[in-house]
C-alpha cells in the first residue's frame, strides 16, 4: 500500500485492484460516460453502471441492479447536482448511508474550494473530468485502500495501525499530515504521539488544544507527553514514554523524525523511538523542516489534492504558530509536496526514510 508509485499503471506488476469490481458511475454526458467505462474496464473493473441524474444515483446506490450485489466504489460528477454546496450535502448523505463505499468526485476544473468541500465530505479523491486515466487510477486506489487490510500478512486483528511520533505539536502534521489523512480515511487506525506541549513556542494549554484540533482534522487520535521542550534526551524517560504508546497502540508501522536533523529534541526522540520500537514491524522517518540534506528518503507516499488540503488545514489549526514560523508558509508546504511528487510520478507526495522492516508487505 505504500508503494513507491507506478503500481497503478496498466500493465504494471500484479493484479489490478479493480479486478472484478462493480463501479457506480454518475455521469450525464454519454460520451464521457463511455470513455470512463472503457478506461475502468481496461483497468479490470468487472462492471460499470452509469446513471445520469442524482435521483437515479441515489436509487442505484441503495439498490444495485442485479446481478450486482454491492458497489466497490462510486464516481460522482459535480455537474449532476449543481454547485460545491450540493457536493457537500451529497457526500454527507452518502457517507451516512454507505460508509464503506468510497466516492471519487469528478469536476470540469476542480478548484481549491471544491477540494476543501471534497475533503470535508471525505471523498476518496477529486479528479478532472477530462482525465479518464486519472479517474481509473483514483478509483483503483480508493478500492485498494478500502480493501480489508487483514489480507496483509502479520497485521493481526482489525485495521492496520500506525503510530507517528513527534517532539513538538505540529511536527507530525508538517512531516506526515497528508499520509496520516490518507491512511486514516482508508480505515487505518492512526495515533499521533507528541512528546511535549511545546512550551517554548507559546502557551502550553493553547498548544495542547490546537494539537487536538489538528489530529481531529486528520482523523487521528492524539497522545501527549510532557517532556521538557528544548532539552529532551534519548534517555530512559523518553524511551519509556514511547514504549507506553507502543504498548497501548500495538502499531504495525511507526514513523518518527529522522536522525539527520539539526534540532536536538528531534534527534533525541528519533533515537529513543528506535530503541522503543525494536520489535515493531516497520519503522520509518518523515522530513521535518529542520532536516538536513543528509535526509535520504526511499519511499514516497502519493497524496491526493484532498490529502494536501487536509494537511494544510491541520497545520493551520496550530494558529499560535502559523504567523511566526517560516516553514508553515502554505506555499512552501504545498510546493514541497509537489516536489516530492516527482519521485512517485504523482502530483503530490510525502517522503519517508525506511529504517527497518520486518514485514515488507506493509509499505
Ligand atoms: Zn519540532
Amino acid at each position: 500500500m505504500f508503494d513507491a508509485g507506478g503500481a497503478d499503471a496498466p500493465g504494471g506488476a500484479g493484479p489490478s485492484p479493480l479486478a472484478g469490481t462493480h463501479i457506480l458511475l454518475g455521469e450525464r454526458d454519454a460520451e464521457t460516460a463511455a470513455r470512463f467505462t472503457r478506461t475502468l474496464r481496461e483497468h479490470g473493473a468487472g462492471s460499470v453502471h452509469t446513471v445520469g441524474t442524482p435521483e437515479a444515483f441515489r436509487r442505484a446506490g441503495a439498490d444495485p441492479p442485479a446481478p450486482v450485489r454491492f458497489w466497490d466504489a462510486a464516481v460522482w460528477h459535480t455537474g449532476l447536482d449543481g454547485d460545491a454546496g450540493s457536493l457537500g450535502r451529497f457526500l454527507e448523505e452518502w457517507r451516512a448511508q454507505h460508509p464503506g463505499i468510497p466516492v471519487v468526485v469528478t469536476d470540469d476544473a476542480p478548484s481549491a474550494r471544491l477540494a476543501v468541500t471534497a475533503l470535508r465530505g471525505r471523498a476518496a479523491d477529486l479528479v478532472e473530468r477530462s482525465d479518464p486515466e486519472g479517474l481509473a487510477v483514483a478509483v483503483a486506489r480508493a478500492v485498494a485502500e478500502r480493501a480489508d487490510p487483514l489480507g496483509v500478512e502479520g497485521s493481526g486483528q482489525g485495521s492496520l495501525r500506525m503510530l507517528v511520533v513527534g517532539a513538538h505539536p505540529d511536527d507530525v502534521e508538517i512531516g506526515l499530515g497528508g499520509t496520516i489523512h490518507r491512511r486514516a480515511h482508508s480505515g487505518w487506525d492512526v495515533t499521533v504521539l507528541t512528546m511535549s506541549g511545546g512550551g517554548n513556542g507559546g502557551d502550553p494549554a493553547l498548544r495542547r488544544k490546537e494539537a487536538h484540533r489538528a489530529a481531529e482534522v486528520l482523523g487521528a487520535r492524539l497522545l501527549m507527553e510532557d517532556l521538557p521542550d528544548g532539552s529532551m534526551a534519548d534517555d530512559r524517560t523518553t524511551v519509556e514514554a514511547v514504549e507506553r504508546a507502543v504498548a497501548e497502540t500495538t502499531p504495525d508501522v511507526v514513523v518518527v523524525h529522522s536522525e539527520s536533523d539539526t534540532h536536538q529534541d528531534h534527534r533525541a526522540v528519533h533515537r529513543a523511538t528506535l530503541v522503543a520500537c525494536r520489535k515493531v514491524a516497520r519503522l520509518a522517518c518523515y522530513q521535518s523542516p529542520s532536516a538536513t540534506v543528509a535526509y535520504r528518503p526511499n519511499r514516497f507516499i502519493e497524496l491526493s489534492e484532498v490529502d494536501v488540503e487536509a494537511k494544510l488545514a491541520a497545520i493551520a489549526a496550530h494558529h499560535s504558530q502559523a504567523a511566526s514560523r517560516w516553514y508553515l508558509d502554505e506555499d512552501l508546504l504545498r510546493s514541497t509536496a509537489r516536489y516530492w511528487g516527482r519521485f512517485s510520478q504523482t502530483r503530490f507526495a510525502e517522503p519517508l526514510e525506511l529504517v527497518h522492516e520486518r514485514n515488507p508487505l506493509l509499505f
